[in-house]
């Protein structure tokens, strides 16, 4: 017998006909994720088992799987072949220290001369024989051995299930650009949107100096923390010094925020259709500030035509830093650095801005020159992890 590990995808298994594409995008990212470690990748009904690896390396790759989407859970396993004895050798090598136990036998390959249940029930009896002190419970038993006859070759015994983060392939739903803050919201946003087979481009706003360069900085670890779920991320970096001062000087200061958006949203929009993104992704929640009630959303929007995802807009702050907790990067969210909303922040700045209105208080800009300028001048990073 050898050590494996099960792999055992999610929702992909509803794709019917398409289930090939899904497939191959898994596995792809399976092994993108696992560059640089000797393996092999056998695929079996439903499932992959990882063989031929290093043991000494086995909880990497198993922590390398676990954050690649689409994956429902693994199993770390023994494969061995359909005999009894080399069976039971792998069930005893499982066997619990204490408490109740049950087998379970799958018997998938029907040349195998067992029936499950009898099988399994000498399998159990093995067990109680060199252990005394265990006990069985069929029901409710603390440990569960599952033995899984597959074929001739392929049987896997396993007493363990550690759960993946479900979702779809990174890639399989095509691209969008997410904006991402330094907040603790968009890296959430970011991580639940590419949960749904998206590959993620990311734009960032940046106002050298009144921001510092490590505001930057946090969102490139943001970055890097989101890149072991997203794989490689585009992270433009805008400068938007210029922007905000000529809304600051030419508008009323009680717009300043919304007209804000609205160029963050138009360059968002540009940098998305360079990338072949089809959707911006925001980490707006209803209500939590000025800018995300209906009304200031609608004003922002109305400057776009492409789809605005905003997962979180019916979540509590409470989940949403939950989520960013689980994630890794909640940590790095709340670290003191200023972002680029917060420079010529209005005191009291509009909850329900009006469409006509704020299109008045920005046609004294020069939109399209002060964007053109911004997009010259984008820095752009490469994150991996
Ligand atoms: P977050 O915690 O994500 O920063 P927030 O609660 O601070 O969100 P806002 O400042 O109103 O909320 O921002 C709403 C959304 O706008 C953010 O979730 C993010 O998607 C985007 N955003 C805000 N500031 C920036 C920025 N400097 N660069 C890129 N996107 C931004
Ligand atoms: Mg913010």
């Amino acid at each position: 017998m050898k050590k494996c590990i099960l792999v055992r995808y999610g929702e992909i298994f509803l794709k019917g006909n398409n289930i090939s594409y899904f497939e191959k995008k898994l596995i792809d990212n399976i092994n993108q994720s696992l560059v640089g470690i000797e393996y092999r990748l056998v695929k079996l009904h439903n499932r992959y088992c990882i063989v031929d690896y290093d043991v000494e390396l086995e909880d990497k790759i198993v922590k390398k799987i676990l954050n690649v989407f689409g994956i429902h859970s693994i199993s770390r396993a023994y494969q061995t072949e359909a005999v009894v004895d080399s069976i039971k050798e792998a069930v005893l090598a499982l066997t619990p220290k204490s408490g109740t136990f049950r087998v379970s036998v799958n018997r998938a390959y029907k040349k195998f001369e067992y029936n499950s249940t009898p099988f399994a029930a000498e399998l159990g009896g093995e067990i109680l024989t060199k252990n005394p002190s265990l006990s069985v419970d069929l029901h409710h038993p603390d440990h569960i051995i599952s033995v899984d006859i597959r074929e001739k070759n392929n049987v896997f015994v396993f007493a363990n299930r550690e759960m993946g983060l479900g979702g779809m392939p990174t890639g399989t739903a095509g691209n969008a650009i997410v904006m991402l803050s330094g907040g603790i919201d968009s890296p959430v946003a970011t991580f639940k949107m590419a949960a749904r087979g998206l590959k993620i481009f990311a734009i960032h706003y940046h106002s050298f100096p009144y921001t510092s360069e490590m505001a930057k900085q946090k969102v490139v670890d943001l970055a890097k923390i989101l890149s072991k779920y997203t794989g490689e991320i585009n992270l433009s970096v805008v400068p938007f010094t210029d922007i905000q001062k000529a809304i600051h000087e030419n508008c009323p200061a009680e717009f300043m925020i919304t007209i804000m958006r609205r160029f963050m949203m138009r360059i968002a929009e540009k940098i998305a259709i360079k990338y072949g993104c089809g959707a911006i992704v925001t980490g707006e929640s209803l209500g939590q500030v000025a800018s995300q009630t209906i009304e200031s959303i609608n004003v922002t929007n109305s400057v776009v035509t492409m789809p605005v995802f905003r997962p979180l807009i019916g979540s509590d702050k409470t989940e949403i830093i939950d989520i960013a907790e689980k994630i890794g990067t909640y940590e790095t969210s709340i670290l003191p650095y200023e972002d680029c909303c917060t420079v010529f922040l209005p005191k009291f700045p509009v909850i329900k801005p009006k469409l006509e209105i704020i299109e008045r208080a920005e046609s004294v800009l020069y939109i399209d020159n002060l964007i053109k300028d911004a997009i010259d001048k984008i820095e752009t990073i490469i994150i991996n992890n």
